[in-house]
């Protein structure tokens, strides 16, 4: 069979399966405003649907609705809302994309703030790559473009037997694939077939639509050729300085985290501080552990320090939170006990 007619009937076949079982009740894919849908593209760099729509989409679109109310917002409150959610910077540069929006709106005098509809453009937002910016394309401004994250490249590589293809061979690929008149349900489609069908271990080809077009459909789980990942251990030290029955924090600054309050970490724990425990946390670089320990003050030393209660209402990391709760822990069992820590 020719290519050409092949791929129309693939197609089809895309747009009937997508129209019986796509996930087309996503909030995201029933709406033509760019700015959820843009918000649902960055939560959803790193991050399962079902936590993305149970915990956070939602929630932060309440308490941010448009560009404006979150460009004009404290980053700490932004931070507060993306707790829990991880890639802080994710955050950090959606509030700077909408800052930047409303800057750009008070210049030219436009009547709205949104986002460019050209690739390039977008491209030079922060936080936005090349990926973001075709699915915002093809998305919020059903531009006849491809989209490219995970579950597509997947498959892409499966239906042309490719190992390790470069970036440029996939977007190729994916041009040459699109179904131009439909773009927005195929490009849908795909990642929804990626999600359910074309999955990484056991792929069901017989119900795949993409089927009769696949080379790799015998051996799937060979394509693409698997990466092996040591993930790295790291150690800290972390240092809780109390006064007053207050914990000093600080606000983060560094490329990792920023923006969250923390506790500090030291090279080599105070003569003076007693050792509380340990906590660890797996990101996906890399496994942290934390030994912690903890120093009273007679005075104080730190420029901010919070009562339990006011650290819940900050934004801080799962490892802090963890932190804090090995904290509480131990005065408890020491108080319980009949020792009062620090005391
Ligand atoms: S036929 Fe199988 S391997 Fe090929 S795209 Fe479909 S699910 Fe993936």
């Amino acid at each position: 069979m020719a290519i050409i007619p092949l791929m129309k009937q693939v197609h089809e076949k895309i747009r009937k399966w997508y129209k019986k079982h796509g996930r087309k009740e996503l909030p995201w894919r029933n709406t033509a405003d760019p700015y959820p849908i843009y918000l649902s593209e960055i939560m959803l760099q790193q991050t399962q649907v079902n936590t993305v729509l149970e915990r956070y989409y939602f929630p932060f679109l309440k308490k941010f609705p448009t560009f404006e109310a979150l460009g004009k917002a404290p980053l700490d409150d932004v931070m507060k809302m993306w707790e829990g959610l991880g890639y802080y910077n994710r955050a950090k540069n959606l509030h700077r994309t909408a800052a930047l929006l409303c800057q750009k709106e008070k210049q030219t005098q436009e009547n709205s703030t949104t986002l460019p509809s050209d690739i390039n453009a977008l491209m030079e937002l922060p936080g936005i790559g090349i990926n973001t910016a075709h699915a915002i394309a093809a998305f919020a401004f059903r531009q006849s473009v491809p989209v490219m994250e995970a579950n597509v490249k997947r498959i892409l590589c499966r239906l042309h037997k490719l190992t390790t293809p470069t970036d440029k061979i996939l977007w190729e690929l994916a041009y040459s694939h699109l179904d131009k008149k439909h773009s927005f349900d195929y490009n849908q489609a795909m990642m929804d077939i990626g999600a359910t069908l074309c999955t990484p271990k056991n792929p069901h080809c017989t119900q795949c639509p993409l089927s009769a077009l696949c080379l790799g459909k015998e051996e799937p789980t060979r394509y693409p050729t698997k990466k092996k990942r040591v993930v790295p251990k790291k150690e800290q030290h972390i240092m809780l300085t109390v006064y007053d029955d207050k914990l000093a924090l600080s606000q983060r600054t560094g490329k990792f985290l920023h923006g969250l309050w923390g506790f500090p970490s030291t090279e080599v724990p105070l003569c003076a501080s007693e050792y509380l425990g340990e906590v660890s946390h797996a990101y996906t670089h890399f496994k942290l552990l934390c030994k912690v320990w903890i120093y009273y003050e007679t005075d104080s030393t730190q420029e901010h320090y919070f009562t339990v209660e006011e650290i819940r209402k900050l934004a801080i990391s799962k490892v802090d939170e963890k932190i804090v709760k090995l904290y509480l822990d131990t005065i408890q069992h020491n108080t319980e006990g009949g020792f009062q820590y620090g005391g």
